[in-house]
Protein backbone atom coordinates (compact mmCIF):
# COMPACT_ATOMS: atom_id res chain seq x y z
CA UNK A 1 0.00 0.00 0.00
CA UNK A 2 1.22 3.54 -1.12
CA UNK A 3 2.72 5.54 2.33
CA UNK A 4 0.48 7.75 3.30
CA UNK A 5 -3.23 6.20 2.21
CA UNK A 6 -3.84 5.87 5.49
CA UNK A 7 -2.37 8.51 7.64
CA UNK A 8 -5.95 9.65 7.92
CA UNK A 9 -6.76 6.55 10.19
CA UNK A 10 -3.83 7.18 12.50
CA UNK A 11 -4.81 10.68 13.42
CA UNK A 12 -7.98 9.36 13.82
CA UNK A 13 -7.01 7.03 15.95
CA UNK A 14 -4.08 9.12 18.13
CA UNK A 15 -7.23 11.98 18.58
CA UNK A 16 -9.74 8.95 19.72
CA UNK A 17 -7.13 7.73 22.65
CA UNK A 18 -6.41 11.14 23.76
CA UNK A 19 -10.41 12.02 24.30
CA UNK A 20 -10.30 8.57 25.91
CA UNK A 21 -12.80 7.45 23.16
CA UNK A 22 -11.00 4.66 22.19
CA UNK A 23 -12.21 1.22 22.59
CA UNK A 24 -10.31 -1.60 23.39
CA UNK A 25 -11.93 -4.91 24.52
CA UNK A 26 -10.64 -7.01 27.38
CA UNK A 27 -9.70 -10.72 26.85
CA UNK A 28 -11.79 -12.93 28.41
CA UNK A 29 -10.08 -16.52 29.33
CA UNK A 30 -13.11 -18.41 30.64
CA UNK A 31 -16.61 -18.74 29.42
CA UNK A 32 -19.49 -16.14 30.10
CA UNK A 33 -20.74 -16.54 33.63
CA UNK A 34 -21.55 -15.24 36.75
CA UNK A 35 -17.73 -14.99 37.06
CA UNK A 36 -14.77 -14.58 34.16
CA UNK A 37 -11.53 -14.11 34.35
CA UNK A 38 -9.88 -10.78 32.94
CA UNK A 39 -6.65 -10.78 32.03
CA UNK A 40 -6.23 -13.18 34.39
CA UNK A 41 -8.37 -12.16 37.18
CA UNK A 42 -11.44 -13.66 38.46
CA UNK A 43 -14.22 -11.03 38.68
CA UNK A 44 -17.63 -10.85 38.98
CA UNK A 45 -19.84 -10.42 35.99
CA UNK A 46 -22.07 -7.19 35.32
CA UNK A 47 -20.61 -6.15 31.52
CA UNK A 48 -22.61 -9.35 29.65
CA UNK A 49 -26.20 -9.58 29.16
CA UNK A 50 -26.43 -13.01 29.94
CA UNK A 51 -29.84 -12.12 31.91
CA UNK A 52 -30.32 -15.91 32.49
CA UNK A 53 -27.17 -17.40 32.83
CA UNK A 54 -27.60 -19.36 29.46
CA UNK A 55 -24.45 -18.60 27.88
CA UNK A 56 -22.35 -21.22 29.60
CA UNK A 57 -25.62 -23.69 30.46
CA UNK A 58 -25.06 -27.37 30.29
CA UNK A 59 -28.48 -27.81 28.56
CA UNK A 60 -27.69 -25.67 25.75
CA UNK A 61 -23.96 -26.77 25.60
CA UNK A 62 -25.20 -30.53 25.57
CA UNK A 63 -27.89 -29.44 23.00
CA UNK A 64 -25.60 -27.48 20.77
CA UNK A 65 -22.98 -30.15 20.48
CA UNK A 66 -25.61 -32.94 19.85
CA UNK A 67 -26.94 -30.78 17.06
CA UNK A 68 -23.54 -29.98 15.64
CA UNK A 69 -22.91 -33.97 15.71
CA UNK A 70 -26.06 -34.57 13.59
CA UNK A 71 -26.11 -31.42 11.42
CA UNK A 72 -22.51 -29.97 11.40
CA UNK A 73 -21.51 -26.84 12.36
CA UNK A 74 -22.17 -23.89 9.50
CA UNK A 75 -25.05 -23.96 6.73
CA UNK A 76 -22.13 -22.72 4.22
CA UNK A 77 -24.67 -20.80 2.15
CA UNK A 78 -28.12 -18.75 1.73
CA UNK A 79 -31.31 -20.50 3.14
CA UNK A 80 -33.01 -19.69 -0.40
CA UNK A 81 -30.08 -21.09 -2.43
CA UNK A 82 -29.22 -24.07 -0.79
CA UNK A 83 -32.06 -25.32 1.40
CA UNK A 84 -32.82 -23.93 4.68
CA UNK A 85 -32.18 -26.86 7.52
CA UNK A 86 -35.08 -28.79 9.49
CA UNK A 87 -33.52 -26.69 12.36
CA UNK A 88 -33.77 -23.70 11.51
CA UNK A 89 -37.87 -24.29 10.28
CA UNK A 90 -38.23 -25.87 13.99
CA UNK A 91 -36.36 -23.27 16.11
CA UNK A 92 -38.53 -20.21 13.72
CA UNK A 93 -41.87 -22.50 14.81
CA UNK A 94 -40.97 -23.09 18.66
CA UNK A 95 -40.56 -19.28 18.95
CA UNK A 96 -43.56 -18.12 16.91
CA UNK A 97 -45.21 -20.87 19.55
CA UNK A 98 -43.49 -19.58 22.67
CA UNK A 99 -44.07 -15.87 21.51
CA UNK A 100 -47.61 -16.34 20.41
CA UNK A 101 -46.56 -14.93 17.36
CA UNK A 102 -48.58 -16.11 13.70
CA UNK A 103 -44.92 -16.51 12.22
CA UNK A 104 -41.02 -15.78 13.03
CA UNK A 105 -38.00 -15.71 10.55
CA UNK A 106 -34.68 -16.13 12.34
CA UNK A 107 -31.54 -13.90 11.12
CA UNK A 108 -28.02 -13.92 11.89
CA UNK A 109 -27.72 -11.57 14.27
CA UNK A 110 -30.45 -8.74 16.08
CA UNK A 111 -28.51 -6.27 14.56
CA UNK A 112 -28.41 -7.89 11.20
CA UNK A 113 -32.80 -8.22 11.89
CA UNK A 114 -33.34 -4.74 12.04
CA UNK A 115 -31.00 -4.42 8.85
CA UNK A 116 -32.82 -6.66 7.34
CA UNK A 117 -36.28 -5.96 8.09
CA UNK A 118 -36.59 -1.77 8.28
CA UNK A 119 -35.43 -1.82 4.02
CA UNK A 120 -37.74 -4.37 3.22
CA UNK A 121 -40.65 -2.44 4.58
CA UNK A 122 -39.99 1.82 3.75
CA UNK A 123 -37.95 3.02 1.24
CA UNK A 124 -37.33 6.21 -0.33
CA UNK A 125 -41.26 7.57 -0.46
CA UNK A 126 -41.76 6.96 3.16
CA UNK A 127 -41.13 7.91 6.57
CA UNK A 128 -39.99 6.60 9.80
CA UNK A 129 -41.11 8.06 13.32
CA UNK A 130 -38.20 6.57 15.23
CA UNK A 131 -37.40 7.22 18.91
CA UNK A 132 -34.33 9.32 19.20
CA UNK A 133 -32.66 6.82 21.84
CA UNK A 134 -33.54 3.59 19.14
CA UNK A 135 -30.00 1.20 19.05
CA UNK A 136 -27.43 1.78 16.45
CA UNK A 137 -28.94 -0.71 14.39
CA UNK A 138 -31.91 0.68 14.23
CA UNK A 139 -30.65 3.58 12.99
CA UNK A 140 -28.66 1.76 10.74
CA UNK A 141 -31.50 0.28 9.36
CA UNK A 142 -33.52 3.04 8.64
CA UNK A 143 -30.52 5.13 7.11
CA UNK A 144 -30.40 2.09 4.55
CA UNK A 145 -33.90 1.79 3.94
CA UNK A 146 -33.53 5.47 2.47
CA UNK A 147 -36.82 6.98 3.53
CA UNK A 148 -37.64 10.04 5.50
CA UNK A 149 -36.42 9.84 9.25
CA UNK A 150 -37.75 11.86 12.12
CA UNK A 151 -36.95 11.40 15.23
CA UNK A 152 -39.58 11.89 18.30
CA UNK A 153 -38.56 12.33 21.72
CA UNK A 154 -37.63 9.72 23.81
CA UNK A 155 -40.74 7.60 24.85
CA UNK A 156 -43.12 10.51 24.09
CA UNK A 157 -46.32 9.31 22.56
CA UNK A 158 -47.57 12.75 22.64
CA UNK A 159 -44.72 13.97 20.52
CA UNK A 160 -44.98 11.15 18.45
CA UNK A 161 -48.42 12.17 17.66
CA UNK A 162 -47.26 15.78 16.67
CA UNK A 163 -44.40 14.83 14.33
CA UNK A 164 -47.09 12.58 12.22
CA UNK A 165 -49.79 15.14 12.18
CA UNK A 166 -47.29 17.60 11.11
CA UNK A 167 -45.94 15.07 8.11
CA UNK A 168 -47.58 14.88 5.30
CA UNK A 169 -47.20 13.55 1.47
CA UNK A 170 -45.48 10.27 2.41
CA UNK A 171 -46.25 7.22 0.44
CA UNK A 172 -45.95 4.53 3.76
CA UNK A 173 -45.15 5.45 7.04
CA UNK A 174 -43.40 2.87 9.99
CA UNK A 175 -43.22 3.58 13.81
CA UNK A 176 -40.09 2.03 15.36
CA UNK A 177 -38.99 1.71 18.80
CA UNK A 178 -36.84 0.17 21.21
CA UNK A 179 -38.69 -2.43 23.91
CA UNK A 180 -36.16 -1.83 27.02
CA UNK A 181 -33.69 1.06 26.43
CA UNK A 182 -30.61 -0.42 26.99
CA UNK A 183 -28.60 2.76 28.59
CA UNK A 184 -31.38 3.33 31.10
CA UNK A 185 -33.16 0.34 31.42
CA UNK A 186 -36.67 2.27 30.85
CA UNK A 187 -39.49 0.30 28.83
CA UNK A 188 -41.37 1.72 25.68
CA UNK A 189 -45.04 2.71 26.36
CA UNK A 190 -46.04 0.23 23.60
CA UNK A 191 -49.66 0.87 24.62
CA UNK A 192 -49.90 4.28 23.56
CA UNK A 193 -47.40 3.29 20.55
CA UNK A 194 -49.77 0.71 19.51
CA UNK A 195 -53.08 3.38 20.09
CA UNK A 196 -51.15 5.84 17.91
CA UNK A 197 -50.22 3.61 15.04
CA UNK A 198 -53.82 2.44 15.18
CA UNK A 199 -55.39 5.60 14.88
CA UNK A 200 -53.33 6.38 12.03
CA UNK A 201 -53.20 3.08 10.41
CA UNK A 202 -49.38 3.13 10.49
CA UNK A 203 -46.96 0.30 10.63
CA UNK A 204 -45.22 -0.49 13.97
CA UNK A 205 -42.01 -1.88 14.85
CA UNK A 206 -40.48 -2.92 18.63
CA UNK A 207 -36.93 -4.47 18.81
CA UNK A 208 -37.14 -6.32 22.18
CA UNK A 209 -33.63 -7.05 22.22
CA UNK A 210 -33.59 -6.56 26.17
CA UNK A 211 -37.21 -7.67 26.66
CA UNK A 212 -36.40 -11.18 24.92
CA UNK A 213 -35.80 -13.95 27.70
CA UNK A 214 -36.93 -10.91 30.72
CA UNK A 215 -40.33 -9.21 30.42
CA UNK A 216 -43.50 -11.09 30.30
CA UNK A 217 -44.87 -14.48 31.15
CA UNK A 218 -41.54 -16.75 30.98
CA UNK A 219 -39.59 -14.29 29.19
CA UNK A 220 -42.17 -13.86 26.28
CA UNK A 221 -41.07 -10.61 25.85
CA UNK A 222 -42.58 -6.65 25.57
CA UNK A 223 -45.71 -8.00 23.87
CA UNK A 224 -47.13 -10.60 26.10
CA UNK A 225 -45.08 -8.00 28.93
CA UNK A 226 -48.53 -5.58 27.88
CA UNK A 227 -51.09 -8.00 26.59
CA UNK A 228 -50.51 -6.99 23.01
CA UNK A 229 -50.89 -10.13 21.33
CA UNK A 230 -51.67 -9.34 17.23
CA UNK A 231 -51.30 -5.91 17.93
CA UNK A 232 -47.64 -4.57 16.86
CA UNK A 233 -46.64 -5.60 13.65
CA UNK A 234 -43.37 -6.27 13.44
CA UNK A 235 -41.00 -7.42 16.85
CA UNK A 236 -37.78 -7.73 16.08
CA UNK A 237 -35.83 -9.98 18.50
CA UNK A 238 -32.25 -11.15 19.47
CA UNK A 239 -30.99 -14.37 20.89
CA UNK A 240 -27.87 -13.04 21.64
CA UNK A 241 -28.44 -11.90 25.10
CA UNK A 242 -31.04 -13.37 27.70
CA UNK A 243 -31.08 -16.87 25.19
CA UNK A 244 -26.89 -17.63 25.71
CA UNK A 245 -26.52 -18.01 21.84
CA UNK A 246 -25.95 -15.18 18.97
CA UNK A 247 -29.24 -14.89 16.28
CA UNK A 248 -32.04 -12.37 15.67
CA UNK A 249 -35.60 -12.88 14.88
CA UNK A 250 -38.22 -11.14 13.59
CA UNK A 251 -41.92 -12.02 14.53
CA UNK A 252 -44.92 -10.94 13.31
CA UNK A 253 -48.11 -11.50 10.96
CA UNK A 254 -47.35 -14.40 8.43
CA UNK A 255 -47.88 -12.03 5.23
CA UNK A 256 -44.97 -9.78 7.03
CA UNK A 257 -42.67 -12.68 7.53
CA UNK A 258 -43.48 -13.77 4.00
CA UNK A 259 -42.41 -10.37 2.26
CA UNK A 260 -39.10 -10.52 4.30
CA UNK A 261 -38.56 -13.97 2.45
CA UNK A 262 -38.69 -12.46 -0.81
CA UNK A 263 -37.30 -8.78 -0.26
CA UNK A 264 -34.91 -8.75 3.54
CA UNK A 265 -31.21 -8.58 2.02
CA UNK A 266 -29.39 -10.15 4.56
CA UNK A 267 -31.85 -13.25 4.19
CA UNK A 268 -31.65 -13.51 0.43
CA UNK A 269 -27.63 -13.00 0.60
CA UNK A 270 -26.00 -14.10 3.63
CA UNK A 271 -25.66 -17.88 4.91
CA UNK A 272 -28.22 -18.52 7.94
CA UNK A 273 -27.13 -18.66 11.87
CA UNK A 274 -25.52 -21.33 12.90
CA UNK A 275 -26.08 -24.97 14.08
CA UNK A 276 -25.21 -25.03 17.28
CA UNK A 277 -26.80 -21.51 17.80
CA UNK A 278 -29.66 -22.67 16.70
CA UNK A 279 -29.71 -26.01 18.82
CA UNK A 280 -28.74 -23.65 21.88
CA UNK A 281 -31.76 -21.20 21.10
CA UNK A 282 -34.27 -24.50 20.85
CA UNK A 283 -33.01 -25.36 24.30
CA UNK A 284 -33.29 -22.24 25.88
CA UNK A 285 -36.83 -21.91 24.86
CA UNK A 286 -37.71 -25.41 26.18
CA UNK A 287 -35.96 -24.63 29.06
CA UNK A 288 -38.19 -20.79 29.59
CA UNK A 289 -41.39 -22.89 28.92
CA UNK A 290 -40.85 -25.71 31.39
CA UNK A 291 -40.18 -22.77 34.26
CA UNK A 292 -39.97 -19.39 35.00
CA UNK A 293 -37.25 -20.12 37.72
CA UNK A 294 -34.69 -18.44 36.17
CA UNK A 295 -36.86 -15.05 35.15
CA UNK A 296 -38.22 -15.28 38.72
CA UNK A 297 -34.36 -14.74 39.98
CA UNK A 298 -33.48 -12.43 37.55
CA UNK A 299 -36.41 -10.06 38.94
CA UNK A 300 -35.28 -11.12 42.33
CA UNK A 301 -31.60 -10.04 41.85
CA UNK A 302 -32.26 -7.31 40.39
CA UNK A 303 -34.71 -5.91 42.86
CA UNK A 304 -32.07 -6.78 45.55
CA UNK A 305 -29.54 -4.99 44.38
CA UNK A 306 -31.34 -2.06 43.32
CA UNK A 307 -32.67 -1.74 46.94
CA UNK A 308 -29.51 -1.92 48.38
CA UNK A 309 -27.85 0.62 45.81
CA UNK A 310 -30.30 2.76 46.45
CA UNK A 311 -30.29 2.75 50.30
CA UNK A 312 -26.83 3.50 49.91
CA UNK A 313 -28.08 6.89 48.14
CA UNK A 314 -26.85 5.76 44.19
CA UNK A 315 -29.23 7.89 41.74
CA UNK A 316 -30.36 4.86 39.28
CA UNK A 317 -31.85 6.73 36.69
CA UNK A 318 -35.22 5.49 36.12
CA UNK A 319 -34.32 1.81 35.62
CA UNK A 320 -37.52 -0.50 35.21
CA UNK A 321 -35.71 -3.51 34.19
CA UNK A 322 -33.07 -5.71 35.61
CA UNK A 323 -30.49 -3.33 33.95
CA UNK A 324 -29.34 -1.05 36.39
CA UNK A 325 -27.26 2.26 35.86
CA UNK A 326 -25.50 3.86 38.85
CA UNK A 327 -25.56 7.58 37.72
CA UNK A 328 -22.21 9.08 38.48
CA UNK A 329 -22.87 12.16 36.42
CA UNK A 330 -19.35 13.19 35.39
CA UNK A 331 -16.92 11.49 33.06
CA UNK A 332 -13.50 11.61 34.42
CA UNK A 333 -15.10 10.35 37.85
CA UNK A 334 -17.06 7.57 36.32
CA UNK A 335 -13.73 6.55 34.25
CA UNK A 336 -12.35 5.96 38.14
CA UNK A 337 -14.81 4.33 39.49
CA UNK A 338 -15.08 1.62 36.75
CA UNK A 339 -11.12 1.09 37.39
CA UNK A 340 -11.39 1.15 41.34
CA UNK A 341 -14.16 -0.99 41.14
CA UNK A 342 -12.48 -3.72 38.93
CA UNK A 343 -9.78 -3.57 41.72
CA UNK A 344 -13.18 -5.01 44.62
CA UNK A 345 -13.29 -7.96 41.50
CA UNK A 346 -16.68 -6.10 40.16
CA UNK A 347 -16.44 -6.10 36.57
CA UNK A 348 -18.77 -3.02 34.95
CA UNK A 349 -18.55 -1.16 32.25
CA UNK A 350 -18.25 3.10 32.37
CA UNK A 351 -20.66 4.50 30.11
CA UNK A 352 -19.90 8.19 29.03
CA UNK A 353 -20.50 10.38 26.53
CA UNK A 354 -21.10 10.42 23.75
CA UNK A 355 -23.08 6.85 23.91
CA UNK A 356 -25.32 8.82 27.08
CA UNK A 357 -25.64 12.37 27.48
CA UNK A 358 -22.60 14.58 28.32
CA UNK A 359 -23.02 14.91 32.90
CA UNK A 360 -25.07 11.47 32.94
CA UNK A 361 -22.15 9.44 32.64
CA UNK A 362 -22.87 6.07 34.57
CA UNK A 363 -21.70 2.03 35.90
CA UNK A 364 -24.21 0.03 34.04
CA UNK A 365 -24.77 -2.95 35.68
CA UNK A 366 -26.09 -5.80 33.78
CA UNK A 367 -27.98 -8.22 36.28
CA UNK A 368 -27.78 -11.86 35.94
CA UNK A 369 -30.42 -14.79 37.01
CA UNK A 370 -26.78 -16.54 38.04
CA UNK A 371 -25.20 -14.26 40.10
CA UNK A 372 -25.36 -15.39 44.02
CA UNK A 373 -26.79 -13.57 47.21
CA UNK A 374 -22.78 -13.47 48.30
CA UNK A 375 -21.97 -11.97 44.64
CA UNK A 376 -24.71 -9.30 44.94
CA UNK A 377 -23.56 -8.31 48.49
CA UNK A 378 -19.62 -7.91 47.32
CA UNK A 379 -20.55 -5.76 44.99
CA UNK A 380 -22.72 -3.34 47.22
CA UNK A 381 -19.81 -3.30 49.76
CA UNK A 382 -17.73 -2.50 46.47
CA UNK A 383 -19.80 0.40 45.36
CA UNK A 384 -20.38 1.49 49.23
CA UNK A 385 -16.42 1.49 49.69
CA UNK A 386 -15.59 3.27 45.88
CA UNK A 387 -18.72 5.77 46.50
CA UNK A 388 -17.14 6.79 49.67
CA UNK A 389 -13.03 7.07 48.05
CA UNK A 390 -14.57 9.13 45.52
CA UNK A 391 -17.21 11.65 47.74
CA UNK A 392 -19.90 10.57 46.37
CA UNK A 393 -21.84 9.31 49.19
N1 LIG B 1 -31.17 -4.13 19.17
C1 LIG B 1 -30.92 -3.68 20.41
C2 LIG B 1 -31.92 -2.81 21.08
C3 LIG B 1 -29.76 -4.08 21.09
O1 LIG B 1 -29.51 -3.65 22.33
C4 LIG B 1 -28.84 -4.93 20.42
C5 LIG B 1 -27.57 -5.40 21.10
N2 LIG B 1 -26.82 -4.44 21.73
C6 LIG B 1 -29.14 -5.35 19.13
C7 LIG B 1 -30.31 -4.94 18.54
C8 LIG B 1 -28.20 -6.24 18.38
O2 LIG B 1 -28.36 -7.56 18.75
P1 LIG B 1 -27.24 -8.64 18.36
O3 LIG B 1 -26.18 -8.56 19.40
O4 LIG B 1 -27.97 -9.93 18.32
O5 LIG B 1 -26.73 -8.23 17.01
Amino acid sequence: MAKGKTDWIEKEIRELKKEGLYNEAPTLKSAVSAHVKLNGRPLINFASNNYLGLAADRRIIKAACRAMEKYGVGPAAVRSIAGTSILHKKLEYALAKFKKADRVLTFQSGFVANLATIPALVGEEDVIFSDELNHASIIDGCRLSKATIIRYKHNSPKDLEDKIKESRGFRRSLIISDGVFSMDGDIADLPSLVAIANRYNILIMVDDAHGEGVLGKNGRGIVDHFGLHGKVDIEVGTMSKAFGAVGGMVAGKKIIIEWLTQRARPFLFSSAMTIPDVAACLEAIKILSKSDRLVTKLWENAGYLKDQLSILGFNLGKSETPIVPVIIGDEKKTREFGVRIRRHGIFAMPITYPTVPMGTARIRLMNSAIHSKKDLDQTVQAFAHVGRELKLL
